[in-house]
């Protein structure tokens, strides 16, 4: 494991951030990631993060971030993810984002983290103690029911069914959690079979939410990295690809109207919320009762 140095970690967003999942603040503890997603946008050059395969870790991270959190700053939910993978596989005994967990927790910040890995399981007991007194949110980031299909285009993520897996634990645990449903790839994961087999096994372990963007981004190197796998494991749809999409950034699924309105049929059936302002709402509401309830 390489270290690299920083001088901040914790970063103010510069979007509204009722627009995605409520967040004020970002952190990004690793650099790189190595879950290999082969669409994945941070690749993309405009980030500059060189050699994006190779996980390295900030140093000192946490000890900066506990003096960044101990600033009188506004109280608000921090993002982790965002970048890459809190969960990676050496996290596992590094511990890095079970420790900003503990710091998040200590100094009375919320938290929206998303990952491909069931290994946010381990840490249940902080993300509960977290619910109990601020905004939580977990996301599974899952894009294909199956398995098979999950393990060419998510290649060292963990396995659809223990992100699901992941999501009951969390769930049963009175922990908001849900699925991020994006991107959806035009031919490959935008069927009609994955988008309501996904939100029936939302349902059946217990999510909260799905969100969902129905289409990919693409571009320089991340476009060139997307097309490199196209051709490995989807040859025969590399042409339709170039025929339908050329050059374009933004890559909506064909027949996009129909699927959107099939994917928001088949979560009102659940009671499972999609809209992103319905879901900020709901989980904030949510850690907001026990507040509620001492004033009472
Ligand atoms: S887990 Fe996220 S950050 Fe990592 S490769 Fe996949 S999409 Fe990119």
């Amino acid at each position: 494991m390489d270290y690299i140095p920083a001088k901040t970690i914790l970063q103010k967003v510069k979007f509204d951030g009722n627009l995605w999942f409520g967040i004020d603040y970002n952190i990004n503890l690793y650099k790189g990631c190595n879950h290999g997603c082969i669409y994945c946008d941070s690749r993309s050059a405009r980030y500059f993060i060189d050699d994006f395969d190779r996980v390295r870790v900030k140093e000192n991270g946490l000890g900066i971030l506990a003096k960044e959190l101990g600033r009188k700053i506004p109280k608000g939910v921090i993002g982790l993810g965002a970048m890459s993978d809190s969960y990676n596989p050496y996290e596992k005994k590094l511990q890095v984002t079970r420790g900003a967990l503990e710091l998040i927790e200590t100094y009375g910040f919320g938290v929206s983290l998303e990952t491909k890995s069931d290994l946010i399981t381990r840490d249940i007991d902080i993300l509960k103690r977290i619910s109990e007194k601020s905004s939580c949110i977990i996301k599974l980031s899952i894009t294909a029911s199956d398995d098979v299909l999950a393990r060419k285009i998510e290649p060292s993520a963990s396995l659809s069914s223990k992100r699901f897996a992941a999501i009951r634990k969390l769930s049963d645990n009175g922990i908001f959690a849900g699925i991020l449903l994006m991107p959806v790839l035009p031919l490959i994961t935008d069927s009609d079979e994955n988008i309501i087999n996904i939100v029936n096994l939302a349902h059946e372990h217990g999510a909260k939410f799905i969100y969902s963007l129905f289409g990919v981004t693409l571009r320089d190197v991340q476009r060139d990295h997307f097309f490199e796998k196209l051709a490995q494991y989807f040859p025969e749809l590399e042409r339709e690809y170039f025929t339908m999409y050329g050059n374009r950034y933004q890559c909506n699924v064909p027949d996009m109207a129909r699927k959107q309105a099939l994917f928001a049929a088949e979560c009102e059936k659940y009671g499972i919320l999609y809209r992103m302002a319905d879901i900020v709402a709901g989980y904030k509401q949510v850690n907001s009762e026990p507040e509620q309830l001492r004033l009472f």
